[in-house]
């Protein structure tokens, strides 16, 4: 790419984290560490450090719409990538407007439905009605959905308690509708490699890597998604993309730092 060309461009429709760890914070470091062009919609500001979220306010509907339409009707965008989104209404608006602008399954422009529900800290990052419309909104119109196995559970009524138990979750999670499902496993600390699944109905491929003992892994799983949405944006075909993303966050959480007195953040390096 020559200094004057326009790098691809990726939206993040996300909440803020203070503390810089997760959220749209780590969606742009990601994007910036993927040589892609970031975007925002702010979602919600969360009052954040790295022990806990004390606080959250959502931001007028109007307002996320107008952040989605105005960079995409200007700057353009080759992929979306969805992480908290807060409320029942806000997630209602964001499925309308992507299939106004055709992002989706469905349209021309992929989106990764990261499925945030809560922090690792079990802060709620999602209003309890939610999560119906999460399930039956968005995620029908996903092209991929990336949940951990907190909210797989919450969404599918799946428990995962073994990498046995990840074939069945992501056939529930297929059952909701997106084109293809990764479920991460990341919290199946009582196994010795992290293996994640994808499925998407008619491949299903086991991703493996090292388990880091690290408590370092705040904003892992924006930065998972955020790394997949960038590689989509890219060009890349959905499997390469789950495959770039799974190595830039295993290194991800290998270079993972401390900070402050709770659990420090994920490290996307440069490709
Ligand atoms: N805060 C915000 C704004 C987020 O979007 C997320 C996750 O997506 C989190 C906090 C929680 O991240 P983690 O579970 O990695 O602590």
């Amino acid at each position: 790419m020559s200094p004057s060309s326009t790098p691809p461009r990726a939206l993040t429709i996300a909440g803020s984290d203070s503390g810089g760890g997760a959220g749209i914070q780590a969606d742009l470091r990601t994007f910036n560490a993927c040589r892609v062009h970031g975007t925002t919609a702010i979602t919600a500001v969360t009052v954040q450090d790295t022990v806990r979220v004390s606080d959250f306010v959502e931001i007028p509907v109007g307002i996320v719409v107008g952040q989605i339409e105005a960079v995409i009707a200007d700057i353009g965008v080759q992929a979306v990538k969805t992480g908290m989104l807060a409320s029942a209404e806000i997630i209602r608006a964001v499925a309308r407007t992507c299939d106004r602008w055709g992002i989706g399954r469905s349209g021309d422009v992929p989106l990764v439905v990261d499925p945030v529900a809560a922090s690792m800290h079990g802060d709620s990052l999602l209003r309890s009605d939610a999560l119906e419309a999460l399930r039956s909104e968005l995620i029908p119109r996903a092209t991929l959905v990336t949940p951990n196995l907190d909210e797989l559970r919450l969404l599918t009524g799946v428990r995962v308690r073994s990498s046995s138990d990840l074939g069945p979750a992501a056939s529930a999670l297929l059952r909701l509708g997106p084109a293809a499902a990764l479920v991460k496993s990341g919290h199946l600390t009582n196994e010795p490699d992290c293996v994640d699944l994808y499925d998407d109905g008619e491949q299903r491929i086991e991703l493996p890597s090292k388990r880091f003992e690290t408590a370092n892994t705040h904003g892992g799983g924006d930065t998972f998604a955020a790394a997949i949405t960038a590689a989509l944006a890219s060009g890349k075909p959905l499997v390469d993309a789950v495959w770039f993303g799974k190595q830039l966050i295993s290194e991800a959480v290998r270079d993972s730092y401390p900070l402050g007195a709770g659990y420090g953040p994920v490290a996307p390096s440069p490709r």
